[in-house]
């Protein structure tokens, strides 16, 4: 398990060769650059060698003319303490989904911890020892260093305006999904994600039927009414409300379309066509709803990226923006994207040996999932050549 201290800083980082810069931006993904520095774990320049100024570096990685991206951002987990979850009894699991390209977690809420208090008192306790211990755990560099954004509390039925006031002051940022505890009408939670709102915390509600013995259904009605800032899982997780349910849901929200792994995928293919043909791809993010009763998947955003390239005819460039830039902005996020001042939280990515693609692109959009080939968080190198990822054709090297 990588144990590099995130307290150290990176210091100057040049990467060179970059074949194909993927800006994480859907708007414009592609730049036309082969150079990226990072001075600090910011970028402080992307463009052309000649342009850049890449001198003094302590260190420089030859990109061997891969492509670089934003580290992916899964929108939906559930983490519960350190790099174990309890749902599958797994230990590195979060360690291994930065080998699947993975540099930023959200928390839709710490369910899955036994005995999980349910008590208000309780709630804000978790809450706040659950955002203040992934938050150390990252400068400790458990889990590889992925910032897992957690503290995500699952509403109940009493809670108060100054209830959220005490968690906002005190850190949480965000809500886990509505649904899972007592609060289950749409006036309530309406009432509850205002407060939240006010109080700087986002809020995710569950969508579709119960995801396992004891969660229960939250149809569109529901949804629309509640107005939470994303829609989690619009395919379900598992199970996905009718087809027409979700194009409500399409049509008159403006919230974020969350699309995760452990869902319905006809309805997850389904959904990018429709908020494509909507002329709102901008809302479109993914997430894997891992862990939960279908388990790890450490190559669960790949897994999205390839299938709605593959069989929702989303380019490949945009569909890693829907995992990148999309879920940034949605959410609030200052990294996600390749722009100067962000922070240098980065994929190198190649085709898959033996793909029939031409190249990267080309082999996502043929559904081939790409090869890894190292992961870069705030400009520190957290592993080389992916363990779980088929393996890349090139991977980039450090040279000095
Ligand atoms: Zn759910």
């Amino acid at each position: 398990m990588a144990t590099v201290a995130t307290e150290q800083k990176s210091g100057r980082v040049v990467i060179r060769n970059v074949g194909l810069m993927l800006s994480g931006d859907i708007d414009r993904p592609i730049l036309e650059a082969d150079t990226l520095v990072v001075e600090d774990g910011l970028i402080v320049a992307v463009g052309r060698a000649a342009d850049c100024d890449t001198g003094l570096a302590r260190t420089t990685i030859d990109a061997r003319g891969t492509a670089l991206a934003p580290g992916l951002i899964d929108s939906h987990v559930h983490p519960v303490f350190g790099d174990w979850t309890p749902r599958q009894n797994q230990l590195g699991w979060i360690e291994s989904c930065l080998h699947g390209g993975v540099t930023t977690m959200i928390s839709a809420g710490e369910v899955h911890l036994p005995g999980r208090p349910k008590d208000i008192v309780g709630v804000k306790a978790l809450a706040i020892t659950a955002q203040r211990a992934f938050d150390g755990m990252r400068a400790a560099g458990v889990g590889g260093g992925v910032k897992v954004l957690a503290g995500a509390p699952v509403i109940e039925q009493g809670m108060t305006e100054q209830d959220f006031a005490d968690m906002a002051a005190a850190g949480v940022r965000l809500l886990g999904e509505i649904g899972l505890g007592s609060v289950k009408a749409g006036a309530e939670a309406a009432r509850m994600v205002g407060w939240a709102r006010k109080h700087g915390m986002q809020s995710t509600i569950h969508t579709g039927g119960p995801s396992i013995p004891g969660s229960g259904l939250i149809d569109a009605d529901v949804v629309l009414e509640a107005d939470a800032d994303v829609i989690g899982h619009v395919n379900g997780g598992h199970t996905a409300l009718p087809y027409t349910q979700v194009c409500r849901l399409c049509e008159k929200s403006s919230r974020a379309l969350e699309i995760v792994h452990n869902g319905n995928e006809r309805i997850a293919i389904l959904t990018a066509r429709h908020a494509i043909e909507l002329k709102c791809p901008h809302r479109v993010i993914l997430g894997t709803d891992a862990p939960a009763g279908s388990g790890v998947q450490p190559l669960g955003i790949l897994r999205m990226i390839a299938l709605l390239s593959s069989l929702a005819d989303v380019p490949a460039e945009i569909a890693i923006g829907f995992a990148t830039g999309n879920t940034a902005r949605m959410r609030g996020l200052r990294q996600g994207l390749i722009e100067v001042g962000r922070p240098a939280d980065l994929v190198f990515l190649d085709k898959a040996q033996h793909s029939a693609g031409r190249d990267l692109l080309d082999s996502i959009r043929l559904g081939d999932i790409p090869g890894v080939g190292m992961v870069v968080i705030e400009g520190l190198v957290r592993c080389a050549r992916s363990r779980n990822t088929p393996p890349a054709v090139e991977v980039p090297l450090v040279v000095g």
